[in-house]
């Protein structure tokens, strides 16, 4: 269903719930309201529904690790016997960037027409336009033609989401000459060379896709590690296998200018020699949305990095104004927006035994789609040490996965499996794998943890072998 003409949503009365963001949290928090013949409205800024994730995150950029992962299958196929390596690596230098583009734009605009049609079978009011507050209770909507328009609600939830940074121009000559996040989904061509900066997930995960589809890659990083919040032996397999399968990873560094040259951009660094390249990535952090939301109108709380401050109900300072997913800065992830969305759904239209519902932020399992990937679940190391101090025990194991058994030595991936236990009955805590199969491998031993496992019951659980996985239960 399209959005809702101007002249219509004017005459709307008072909504039970007002959702401000069409993304993850937003659209999870608006469609189980609704479920529960709550009266629901929802705005969305932009012309397209989804958020984030649909549109310029975890959908596109798992298609184009697909991708880079189908390169990485063809350069090994001539060790499983087909053709010859030689032949292979030339079909994987024909990658034709553009076309691949416009298959991953069309198929991302069926996901945008599905969530449309989603919103409208469950009696959603689709305002397409920026809300900001007027009061606790009011929005004015400024539709995308410029129209606005006021709509009142009892309850108004924040889910705005958040922006990559950049740094401003003052900051570092020329930055605005570089790209960021959503600008890589917009690149029309493959650069033949670029630089990545930043070591969180997504400047590694855009780093690997680059570099797999065969662009000259630098990953320009501040310190001597990448994914510096996860547990540090992932960052200490995967920067050197980053390194060995060609990427330039700049370590130490950053960048204090970018200039235009012939023929592309020359980024010079604190440390080392200028590098040029075709386009420069900026994935150095996210920052709130909040940008003309209005929220100091109405007294809603932000911390000093711009996130609305939410408890564990996702209730703000202000009564009967929520806010949940990226604008709260904890666990930036597409499910964790979806849940607290419906959890608080479940909590305020729901039946009796919802009535206390809330998400449990700990152990949330995440994963990196580097290559290999990473999947991670529950307290690093030493932030298990800082909790527990000696009483945790270490397992760890480290070996070449089968499905390098064909490759040579130099092809095979790393995989490295860790886990973490407390306590006399070894709960375990922390689970933390870099290797093959290790995005899909996780979730059901996440399930394990959050049940509170212990290593008495992944001893107990048979293996199934042979596959990687079979390493975590007998790794003790
Ligand atoms: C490159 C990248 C890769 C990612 N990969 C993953 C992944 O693999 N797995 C994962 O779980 N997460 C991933 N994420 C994170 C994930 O996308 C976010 O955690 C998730 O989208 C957050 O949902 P949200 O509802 O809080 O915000 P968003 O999805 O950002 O939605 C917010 C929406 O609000 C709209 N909006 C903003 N202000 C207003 C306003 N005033 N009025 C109306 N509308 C407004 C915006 O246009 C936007 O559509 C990735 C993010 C990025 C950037």
């Amino acid at each position: 269903m399209p959005p809702l003409p101007v002249k219509e949503a004017e005459k709307i009365g008072e909504y039970d719930l007002f959702v401000i963001g069409g993304g993850s949290g937003g659209l999870g928090t608006a469609r189980r309201a609704a479920s529960y013949g709550a009266k629901v409205g929802l705005a969305e800024a932009s012309h397209r529904l989804g958020g984030t994730c649909v549109n310029v995150g975890c959908v596109p950029k798992k298609v184009m690790w697909y991708t880079s992962e189908e390169a990485s299958s063809l350069r090994h196929a001539a060790a499983y016997g087909f053709g010859n390596a030689e032949e292979n690596d030339k079909i994987v230098a024909s990658f034709n960037w553009p076309k691949l583009k416009k298959k991953r734009d069309a198929y991302i605009e069926r996901l945008n027409g599905i969530y449309d049609r989603n919103l409208a079978k469950d009696g959603v009011d689709y305002h397409e336009g920026y809300a900001s507050f007027v009061d606790k209770n009011t929005l004015n909507i400024k539709s995308l033609n410029g129209e606005n328009y006021t709509i009142k609600a009892k309850k108004i939830v924040i889910a705005v989401g958040g922006k990559p940074h950049v740094p401003t121009d003052e900051e570092v000559p020329g930055a605005s000459l570089g790209i960021d996040s959503d600008g890589f989904f917009e690149l029309e061509e493959q650069p033949k060379r670029v630089a990545v900066v930043g070591a969180g997930y997504i400047a590694v995960e855009l780093a690997g896709i680059f570099n797999g589809l065969g662009s000259e890659t630098h990953l320009l990083i501040r310190h001597g590690a990448v994914l510096r919040t996860f547990d540090p032996m992932l960052s200490d397999v995967l920067l050197p296998w980053m390194e060995h399968v060609g990427m330039n990873v700049h370590k130490e560094t950053g960048v204090t200018k970018v200039e235009k040259i012939d023929g592309g951009l020359r980024v010079h660094q604190k440390n080392g020699e200028p590098i040029d390249v075709d386009t420069v990535v900026w994935a150095i952090g996210r920052h709130a949305n909040d940008n003309g939301l209005g929220l100091d109108k109405v007294g809603v709380k932000q911390d000093d990095k711009g996130n609305v401050i939410a408890n564990e109900y996702q209730e703000t300072n202000v009564e009967d104004i929520y806010a949940l997913g990226d604008i709260g800065g904890k666990a930036e992830l597409t499910p964790v927006a979806i849940a607290a969305g419906r959890r608080l759904s479940n909590r305020l239209f729901g039946p009796p035994e919802f009535k206390d519902d809330k998400l449990d932020y700990n152990d949330i399992p995440s994963v990196v789609f580097s290559h290999p990937p990473i999947g991670s679940v529950g307290l690093s190391e030493p932030d298990a040490r800082k909790k527990y101090g000696e009483s945790i025990k270490v397992y760890t194991t480290r070996f070449r996965d089968m499905s390098g058994a064909m490759l040579d030595e130099n092809q095979k991936q790393p995989t490295a499996y860790k886990v973490i236990c407390e306590g006399p009955n070894e709960r375990v805590i922390g689970l933390h794998m870099i290797g093959v199969g290790s995005d899909e491998i996780l979730q059901g031993f996440a399930v394990a943890i959050k049940c509170g496992a212990t290593r008495k019951d992944f001893q107990a659980t048979v293996a199934i072998h042979p596959t990687s996985a079979e390493e975590v239960v007998t790794i003790f």
